[in-house]
């Protein structure tokens, strides 16, 4: 083997994870559970993750996957629970009340307090291994029984390398894990060809559930994040600048495209997120390859049309975290096998249902009035059909029975 080390020999862990978001500490806690060493490496610092702020709404299954692993205590002490959904449009109001049809809900957790939660549990709880400020992380050998990851250390500024049995590429959409797969791998794409104004208001909610306005100007999306904080969007161009979206702009769009009759006015408050997010999806078929297994934004993304990424990572990381601890323990190492077609099952469905609410949201907006006729035929059965009712709760939710 080439050595990739300048300081010492290499050390060995069973499994080397890459990327301290939802799906990798996810997996590491799994791991440290079952008394399997693991390293951790990420990028950034752990101030830095603990404050990213991204998504909000948690599926109810992924609350109970993390609930039965003992990661949700203090979610489940202070999450909101949602059980309707609001849609706006043509002046009007549309309560959907989800909670109802299934008896399900959703969780509203921000982001960055799950990651602070997951961070506490494995490395100061459990007692996992974790290398923050990484830089230049490399795999190696991934198709022999021997992989190894080298890394530059932030305090020393040496290569480290860093042996192993496997390696858990979870460092998400921009990592290096997608990018050492081999030119057999499929990566599906899909361009929905819109921006996204992606909002943080210093603002309470300004509904006691989640709003969706479908009007010509575009989609607005109002999504509360906790008594304080709220999320907005505003559909734009896709790779419009920021800077043309000044404060009053934002507010008067928002009150324009959420507003509906007996509706009250949104609560204005300081922007503290403005960025433009480009929506477009991606799947990478296997999300295996040799001893690397990808989970999370590094093997599929959703655009946050309709918020469903941080689900599908969790998905992952529980199917990958129970695998290698099932393999290595020498249980069974059937999980492994079947670990891609199982998270890709799910992963479609709901690439498929984002692609459903997009035509939703931007029907209206898209100047094509055979696609506004369309979006309102979808809006109207809806609210007129309960089976169309029962299937959009289900995947809103993700309750199917099997995927
Ligand atoms: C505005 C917005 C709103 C969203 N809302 C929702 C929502 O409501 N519900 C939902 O389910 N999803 C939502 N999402 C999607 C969700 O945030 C992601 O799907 C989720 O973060 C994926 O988790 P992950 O662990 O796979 O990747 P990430 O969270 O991206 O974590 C990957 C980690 O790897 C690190 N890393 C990257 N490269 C390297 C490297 N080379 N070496 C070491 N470390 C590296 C990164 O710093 C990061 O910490 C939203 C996303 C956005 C942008």
């Amino acid at each position: 083997m080439t050595s990739h080390s300048n300081s010492g020999a290499p050390r060995r862990f069973p499994v080397v994870i890459v990327g301290a978001g939802p799906a990798g500490l996810t997996v590491g806690n799994i791991l440290r559970a079952a008394g399997v060493d693991c390293l951790v490496l990420e990028a950034e610092t752990r101030a830095f993750i603990e404050q990213r702020p991204r998504a909000g709404v948690i599926e109810e299954w992924a609350v109970r996957g993390l609930q039965r692993r003992g990661l949700a205590d203090t979610l489940l002490a202070r999450a909101q629970l949602h059980t309707e959904c609001e849609f706006r449009f043509a002046g009007e109001r549309f309560r959907f009340g989800y909670g109802e049809l299934t008896g399900q809900h959703h969780f509203v957790y921000p982001q960055p307090l799950l990651v602070t939660d997951l961070v506490h549990e494995y490395a100061d709880a459990r007692g996992g291994e974790i290398r923050f400020g990484v830089q230049d992380v490399r795999l190696h050998d991934l198709e022999t029984s021997r992989p190894s990851v080298s890394y530059t250390d932030a305090d020393t500024g040496e290569r480290q390398l860093v042996e192993c049995e496997f390696v858990a590429g979870c460092d998400g959409a921009r990592g290096v894990s997608r990018t050492v797969l081999p030119e057999t791998t499929h990566i599906a794409r899909h361009d929905y060809g819109i921006g996204w104004l992606a909002l943080l208001a210093e603002a309470p909610p300004s509904s006691d559930c989640v709003l969706f306005g479908i009007h010509p100007n575009g989609f607005a999306g109002h999504m509360a994040r906790s008594p304080e904080v709220t999320r907005y969007y505003l559909e734009c161009p896709p790779g419009d600048d920021p800077e043309n979206w000044s404060h009053d702009r934002i507010w008067a769009e928002l009150h324009q495209r959420l507003g509906a009759d007996g509706t009250p006015p949104l609560t204005e408050g300081p922007l503290i997120e403005k960025r433009v997010l480009d929506m477009h999806n991606y799947v990478v078929e296997p999300m295996t390859y040799g001893r690397l297994f990808l989970a999370g934004d590094s093997a599929h993304l959703t655009a946050p049309i309709a918020a469903k990424g941080m689900n599908l990572a969790l998905h992952d990381a529980f199917l990958l975290g129970d695998a290698l601890v099932a393999h290595l323990g020498k249980d069974d190492g059937s999980g492994l096998d079947g670990y891609s077609e199982a998270c890709l099952r799910r992963v479609w469905d709901y690439q498929e249902f984002s692609q459903w609410l997009s035509e939703v949201y931007h029907g209206t907006s898209s100047g094509d009035e055979y696609r506004a006729g369309t979006t309102f035929a979808r809006l109207r059965r809806l609210f007129t059909s309960p089976a169309a009712a029962a299937a959009f709760a289900e995947q809103y939710l993700g309750t199917a029975a099997a995927y």
